[in-house]
């Protein structure tokens, strides 16, 4: 089934034709600064490359979600998940929740700023001591009157040091379980704010940190949705974050398979090209093969996502599924490189890196197991909640 029409494929043209002039040549400045200039964000911003699938109220194009699957996918052929990550966090983890339930307050606020490339907005679930087990996050919003005092720190934050706002799972009800947790937009110039750079093993170019709130008044209007809805909410908005991984893998692997089979074919050893040696053109046979079944069962998962259909259990499939195989993808291109593979000449070095923190991020692959397991075992349930 072919998803894309003639839109589609003009899109990814001029996508690729700007990628190409503004950004394949910055990267390795980009990656060794650990940085991005936030020009090169209003430049995608205002050729109209973001807020690809938000409303046009907002500023945004009102497009269907493959728009923003190119959108990942050709980004992810520059070859840094860190080029990636920052925008995806930015326009499929942090604000669709206000997109989704915020106020029109914070609709009006945040949304045509994300949307321009001039916001950059973070998600602030994992802490220092909890991660998979959001329920159990200790950040407190005290709510006094007229705003609600903020008190505990986040990490791992993805945006954490350059980003401007952060929508933040807090406790409101420290003895209400998971109805105690809510959503809070959290501006992160506000005071009381400390924010510390996490050094990773890839990412480079994204910048990660932790962030810590300490007596930070937040407005009672940055509330998103209703108080002690927050899990619910949290648990709708991580089957898009789940999701873009899949787009993000396919781009990655395409590229690491192209870069590698033109390495393949001009690099020698006993006297000819080593894509002649049947054992690495198995290798090549055998990747290709898991690739294209990733993606076809992949862009199933995000027709049913643009379809508005709700598939918890298709969604972890398929972020597992994307993420495990980007891995091995990485490791196995890496190897028909020889010792060039593991030089920073080459792009897989950088590739490698990357790859490791798709199994970790948006839910670790044994927790994408634990909710297919409890799905398949014991048929759980797991239902949307409407704003
Ligand atoms: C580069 C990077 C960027 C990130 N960006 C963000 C971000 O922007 N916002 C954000 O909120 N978080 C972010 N994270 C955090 C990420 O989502 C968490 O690291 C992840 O969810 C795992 O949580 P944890 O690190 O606390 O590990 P833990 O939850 O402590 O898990 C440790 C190990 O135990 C396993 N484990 C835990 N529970 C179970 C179980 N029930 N069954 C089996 N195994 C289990 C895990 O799979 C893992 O292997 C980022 C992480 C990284 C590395």
């Amino acid at each position: 089934m072919n998803y894309f029409t003639n839109e589609h494929d003009m899109f990814r043209e001029s996508l690729r034709t700007f990628l190409n002039k503004e950004v394949k040549g910055n990267i390795e400045k980009w990656e060794s600064n650990q940085k991005i200039p936030k020009e090169i964000w209003k430049k995608m911003g205002d050729q109209g490359f973001l807020g690809l699938c938000y409303p046009e109220k907002y500023g945004g194009s009102g497009l269907d979600f493959f728009f923003d699957v190119i959108l990942f996918e050709e980004m992810s052929k520059m070859n840094s998940g860190g080029f990636v990550i920052t925008q995806q966090v930015v326009q499929c983890m942090s604000s669709p929740y206000i997109l989704k339930y915020g106020s029109e307050f914070l609709k009006n606020k945040y949304l045509p700023g994300i949307i321009s490339g001039e916001l950059i907005g973070c998600i602030g679930i994992t802490e220092p001591d909890t991660g998979s087990d959001v329920k159990n996050i200790k950040t407190r919003a005290e709510d006094k009157g007229d705003y609600f005092l903020l008190n505990g720190s986040k990490t791992f934050i993805t945006n954490g040091m350059y980003g401007d706002f952060v929508v933040t799972v807090v406790k409101t009800d420290p003895n209400n379980g998971t109805k105690g947790i809510s959503l809070i937009v959290i501006d992160l110039n506000s005071k009381g704010i400390n924010r510390t750079k996490i050094n990773k093993l890839g990412w480079h170019s994204s910048d990660t940190a932790e962030i810590s709130f300490d007596n930070v008044k937040v407005p009672k209007e940055n509330l998103v949705g209703e108080k002690g809805k927050g899990f619910y909410y949290l648990m709708n908005g991580l089957q898009l974050e789940r999701l873009c991984f899949v787009p993000s893998c396919i781009g990655a692997m395409e590229y690491a398979m192209s870069e590698s089979i033109k390495y393949m074919k001009q690099r020698k050893s006993f006297g000819k090209t080593i894509d002649k040696f049947q054992v690495l053109r198995h290798k090549i046979a055998s990747l290709s093969s898991e690739i294209e079944s990733v993606k076809v069962f992949g862009y199933y998962c995000c027709e049913l996502y643009n379809k508005n259909e709700y598939d918890v259990k298709l969604c972890s499939m398929a972020k597992l599924l994307a993420t495990e195989l980007h891995e091995k993808v990485s490791t196995e291109c890496l190897q028909f490189f020889g010792g060039n593979g593991f030089s920073e000449e080459y792009p897989m070095a950088r590739m490698y890196r990357d790859s490791r923190v798709g199994t970790i991020g948006a839910g670790t692959s044994e927790i994408m197991k634990e909710i297919i397991s409890k799905i398949v075992l014991e048929e759980t349930e797991y239902k949307e909640i409407k704003s």
